[in-house]
């Protein structure tokens, strides 16, 4: 390409070659699954001009992309289409409550979201339906199930790095959903490894945790007031007990 110095039209048609060709790269149709987003066009980033030179930065769609991949991988997905605030039915006045408490939450969430009760509460289909909600807001969200992630972890004691890998997310992203905290017969390394990551989660208050559970929340304080405790009081406002049938109680 030949340059002529101090040539304005020609620097302007340089400029105007260099712009085309961001919008040519804006206007390409990407193929990421998990969204349909106008902005990138499911590319995940998008060109613009600096100094002259083409560059790309990544996508807000990338934070729910992610979010979701991780859902899908923790085989949330299908419970997300599912359970929604939308097929949640509410015959009963509790059920209205209930989710009338769980669509406050996300408004504006702060603290933690606990639900309590037997199988075929609701509990799962509401945290799922808070989950989902926060996932298309674009808040990174993951799947804790207890059954299966905690033994996971606990197989894990003598290879610390391993350990390391798998449990730091769980401590630090934005928004954890355990499922079926504490079911079955609960060790002692249950407590250990569920007061590790409630603990780092309790010290951060910027951090979003759900939790369903079929444990009431006075069955986990007697199995242990330090993990009890810390979810009693971040959950103060949003802790949902359902006892089954017409007897339930929210705090
Ligand atoms: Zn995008």
């Amino acid at each position: 390409m030949t340059r002529i110095n101090g040539a304005p039209s020609t620097l302007q048609s340089l400029a105007e070659r260099e712009q085309y060709r961001v919008d040519a790269i804006n206007d390409m149709e990407g193929d990421l699954k998990g969204d349909d987003c106008p902005l990138c066009k499911n590319r995940g980033y998008i060109a613009y001009l600096e100094d002259g030179a083409i560059r790309t930065r990544k996508c807000g769609c990338m934070v729910k992309r992610e979010a979701l991949r991780l859902i899908e991988q923790s085989g949330l997905s299908d419970s997300l289409e599912r359970c929604t605030f939308e097929s949640y039915s509410t015959p009963k006045e509790w059920q209205r409550q209930a989710k009338a408490l769980a669509e406050k939450f996300i408004t504006s969430p702060d603290g933690w979201f606990v639900a309590t009760g037997g199988v075929g509460s609701g509990k799962t289909h509401l945290c799922t339906a808070i989950c989902g909600r926060l996932i298309n807001s674009g808040v990174p969200t993951r799947y804790m199930q207890w059954r299966t992630d905690a033994p996971r972890l606990k197989g894990l004691v003598n290879d610390r790095e391993e350990y390391e890998r798998m449990i730091n997310p769980f401590k630090r992203i934005r928004c954890l959903y355990i499922d079926d905290f504490l079911k079955g017969a609960v060790t002692e390394a249950d407590i250990n490894l569920a007061f590790e990551i409630l603990n780092e989660r309790y010290n951060n208050i910027k951090l979003i945790t759900i939790i369903s559970s079929e444990k009431s929340i006075t069955e986990i304080l007697s199995i242990d007031e330090a993990v009890g405790s810390r979810i009693y009081e971040r959950s103060k406002n949003y802790l949902l007990e359902i006892a089954g049938g017409n007897n339930w109680r929210l705090k």
